[in-house]
């Protein structure tokens, strides 16, 4: 299967007003359907590692929408590794049906191990390790959200040269991986953002883990209450946006991050005259799962 990294384009974005910059959105989102913008970027050197070491089982995590866990499940069937999946809720075992991204997943030969909110929490611990090893053998373990120093390695490659000119390069944030990997790759009169997808004061900490370089900010107010939470503002700022620019944006990452940016430009945070990069990581496979729920609440659609 083909990646198509010459599709990663900056695209100019339409602004309405006159902010005094210049807005472009790296389109890593073109990379590839399922394997989509960072996912490719942190699988990439992980799956050159698990061929390396002779492993030919890959065992993950994520929740019920995870891009990360479609995408470790398409990458499976694409390129000859079987894939495990650990899923946060024991409830959604018998909804595997009415769950697009579980359903595809599995479709892609995924086989899955449903745990309990708690026990997902201790995911990462030795004990817990310890019986998945027993349970699946030997296996490639890929953390939640897929980011280890080898993601980040991956995500070094989404700046280039062509994008030293920019003075802001944004990004959302979940784990802190694909950021790490930009603050690796920046250059020193660049500056960082990252749009924290959920609530929490951890990431500071995680990113550190990766990078040296301090050119980073986060901007911790348009996380919308939480991961995969949305309302009807954000939903109608994303359709508006996809008019305008024929660009779908993803209701959990890419959307905040947007929403973000255009509530900073309104505010003059951007020094003028600036060239502002946003990168798409992708994601789209998680919207027709947030549609359904947004119909069972009676809500507008992400159309
Ligand atoms: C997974 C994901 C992120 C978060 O990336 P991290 O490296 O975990 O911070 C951002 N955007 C999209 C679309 C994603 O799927």
């Amino acid at each position: 299967m083909i990646f198509q990294l010459n599709k990663s384009i900056n695209q100019p974005i339409a602004l309405q007003k006159k902010y005094g910059v210049h807005l472009f959105l790296k389109r890593e989102d073109n990379i590839h359907p399922f394997i989509s913008g960072n996912k490719y970027r942190k699988l990439k050197y992980n799956l050159e590692e698990a061929k390396k070491m002779g492993i030919s089982k890959l065992l993950t995590f994520g929740g019920a929408y995870s891009n990360h866990i479609a995408a470790v499940a398409f990458a499976g069937q694409e390129f000859g590794f079987e894939t495990i999946g650990i899923i946060r809720g024991d409830e959604l075992e018998d909804k595997i049906q009415e769950n697009p991204t579980l359903l595809f997943a599995k479709g892609c030969g995924m086989q899955f191990r449903f745990i309990s909110r708690e026990m997902f929490r201790e995911k990462h611990s030795i004990p817990f390790i310890e019986i998945l090893k027993t349970e699946f053998d030997d296996f490639y373990l890929l953390p939640e959200g897929g980011t280890n120093e080898l993601a980040v390695k991956g995500c070094e490659e989404i700046l280039t040269e062509a994008d030293n000119h920019f003075d802001y390069v944004c990004c959302a944030i979940g784990t802190g991986g694909t950021i790490s990997g930009l603050i690796n790759s920046s250059k020193k009169n660049q500056e960082i953002l990252g749009f924290p997808a959920l609530k929490g004061s951890f990431l500071k900490e995680d990113i550190s883990r990766f990078v040296t370089n301090k050119n980073w900010s986060i901007i911790n107010e348009y996380h919308f209450g939480g991961y995969a939470k949305i309302n009807i503002e954000l939903i109608e700022f994303m359709n508006h946006f996809k008019e305008e620019n024929n660009i779908q944006l993803d209701p959990v990452y890419t959307g905040k991050m947007m929403f973000g940016i255009f509530d900073l430009l309104e505010k003059g945070y951007f020094k003028r005259g600036s060239k502002i990069l946003a990168i798409h990581t992708g994601g789209l496979q998680g919207i027709s799962g947030m549609n359904n729920v947004l119909r069972q609440k009676k809500m507008p659609i992400i159309v």
